[in-house]
């Protein structure tokens, strides 16, 4: 974790060469303190994501009668999707074009060279 007094050094030593006062710091205290409006919108979403998550979590152990360690080892098993257990799915290069066989964009629904469309059968696709 990184303290505040170290964000604001950080921050002030852009531009002024490694200079650092306490003004510095104090103001940058009180930028990271106030969340943009998009960090909050991202917390929102997170936060209905963990509900959504969690009232799958209790119906699959109400109906399906699976156990938190199941359900456990299967969150590990999609981690390590990309071959290291580390919290997050690293996403996978978007490979090449079925029609062209050029290597596509992330992100394009189209090849961007001969403009097939792209379609990913994952629905979790990152
Ligand atoms: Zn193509």
């Amino acid at each position: 974790m990184i303290d505040n007094s170290f964000v604001g050094y950080a921050f002030s030593s852009r531009g002024r060469m490694g200079s650092l006062n306490q003004i510095d710091v104090i103001d940058s205290k009180a930028s990271v303190s106030e969340p943009t409006t998009e960090i909050k919108y991202l917390n929102q979403k997170v936060e209905r994501l963990m509900m959504i998550t969690e009232a799958l979590w209790i119906i699959l152990k109400e109906t399906n009668n699976f156990t938190d360690e199941i359900l456990k080892q299967k969150i590990n098993e999609v981690d390590m999707k990309d071959g290291k257990l580390d919290g997050k799915v690293t996403p996978e290069p978007p490979g090449e074009c079925s029609n062209c066989g050029k290597v596509l964009q992330k992100n394009k629904k189209y090849c961007i060279y001969c403009g097939d469309e792209v379609i990913i059968d994952d629905i979790f696709y990152r």
